[in-house]
């Protein structure tokens, strides 16, 4: 499982943390797939829907 992964929107890095370890700019969660069966990423879903409004 790869949930808490994230990362790196300037250099495409993937990292376990909330700051990229080469630029250190602030990295963004890695987007689950959509058609995910749990609910665990339901506040992800609401993010989306925010964004897309
Ligand atoms: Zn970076």
């Amino acid at each position: 499982m790869f949930g808490r992964m994230r990362r790196c929107p300037q250099d495409g890095n993937y990292t376990l943390s909330f700051r990229c370890k080469v630029c250190q700019s602030p990295t963004v969660p890695v987007h689950p797939p959509r058609f995910s069966p749990q609910d665990r990423y339901g506040r992800y879903r609401r993010q989306m829907r925010l964004w897309t409004r």
